[in-house]
């Protein structure tokens, strides 16, 4: 199967990801990957600093996270992310990214469960082993 996904199987999808908060977009299925167009459900952010909600979005940027693979094929969800501006006269803090849904940590590049397999994978073999199997399965 090689092009976009249709809106019905966006839901087989969604079930298969078991990522609450995420919306897909779009999913392009390629030979050897799969590829996720997503964003986040929330439409507002609560400010790290001072906790007031804003709904006034300052930008918007993708970071691209790698999951699990699905029938041989990479995972990679491009996920949407909003930078919210705290409407707080008071506040120091201007601008703030949105609370990512769980499942996935700030600053990571893998879900939380392609992180998990990683480190699992990690302890369990070390070296270049390690290297070796994970270049096949993750
Ligand atoms: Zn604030």
């Amino acid at each position: 199967m090689n092009g976009f996904a249709k809106n019905s199987e966006y839901c087989f999808f969604n079930t298969l990801l078991q990522l609450p908060g995420i919306i897909i977009n779009d999913v392009h299925v390629e030979e050897s990957r799969i590829i996720i167009m997503a964003q986040t459900k929330e439409k507002y952010g609560t400010c790290p600093l001072c906790g007031k909600r804003s709904h006034r979005i300052h930008s918007v940027y993708c970071r691209t996270l790698q999951d699990l693979p699905v029938c041989a094929r990479e995972v990679f969800i491009k996920l949407q992310i909003k930078k919210f501006v705290c409407t707080n006269p008071r506040c120091k803090k201007k601008v703030f990214s949105q609370r990512l849904p769980s499942g996935i940590r700030r600053y990571s590049r893998r879900t939380g469960r392609a992180e998990e397999q990683l480190t699992q994978l990690s302890l369990e073999v070390s070296g270049r082993k390690g290297s070796w199997i994970s270049k096949l399965i993750c």
